[in-house]
């Protein structure tokens, strides 16, 4: 069994390399993000707690992430191991999740904060039928139109720089005392973040000690 911690700042990819690995090991993906997607779509309980911290500005607490992390885990349907993916998110949660889990390792993806910058300060959505673009990396055929809908693209209203020199910032300092436990348990593994996606996941898997992945699988 395998238990994975990955972590990486927003438009690391770190989603995308989750993925990978789960498709290849039967790993179950837990993405809190997905999870917090979910609940509010299904109008539950916790969608409603989500959707009040998004409209305050604020994100959503760590008591929260913790109890929905913990009753996706409670599921047992890991029987090959998880990838988690937005916790732990506080060294007190760190600390907890070490002992109970026994965690194998902890996928640190590194990326430069100007790299982000522009990843992030280059994504376009159609808000005509949801479909994402990048101006660096998937280019609409015709600038500024969605190639499916041929809809006008817009900026997602939090893509602003203000609003992601907030997430940065919230982002280093939230996962400076996190990253450092994993550290001196020696799990931590850091991935150069900015090669193309099979490169980085090929660099995963050699630091893992897991065998290769080959692209045209
Ligand atoms: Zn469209």
């Amino acid at each position: 069994m395998r238990k994975y911690v990955i972590m990486g700042v927003q438009g690391s990819g770190k989603g995308t390399q989750a993925k990978m690995l789960r498709e290849d090991l039967d790993l179950a993906h837990i993405s809190v993000g997905d999870i917090f997607r979910w609940h509010v779509r299904q109008h539950t309980k916790i969608g409603a707690q989500v959707k009040r911290a998004m409209a305050a500005g604020e994100l959503v607490g760590d008591d929260l992430v913790e109890e929905v992390v913990r009753r996706r885990l409670g599921i047992h349907d890991w029987n090959y191991g998880f990838i988690i993916d937005g916790f732990p998110r506080n060294g007190r949660q760190a600390e907890f999740f070490m002992e109970s889990y026994d965690i194998d390792a902890v996928i640190h993806l590194e990326l430069p904060d100007d790299e982000v910058r522009r990843r992030v300060l280059s994504r376009r959505l159609c808000p005509n039928c949801g479909m994402d673009y990048n101006l660096i990396a998937d280019r609409p055929e015709v600038e500024g139109r969605c190639d499916i809908c041929g809809h006008g693209l817009i900026t997602r209203a939090d893509d602003t720089p203000e609003a992601l020199e907030a997430r940065l910032t919230d982002y280093h300092e939230k996962t400076r005392p996190v990253l450092e436990l994993f550290r001196r348990k020696e799990v931590v593994h850091d991935v150069d973040g900015r090669p193309p996606v099979d490169e980085v996941q090929s660099a995963i898997r050699k630091t893992l000690g897991l065998s290769g992945y080959r692209a045209d699988d």
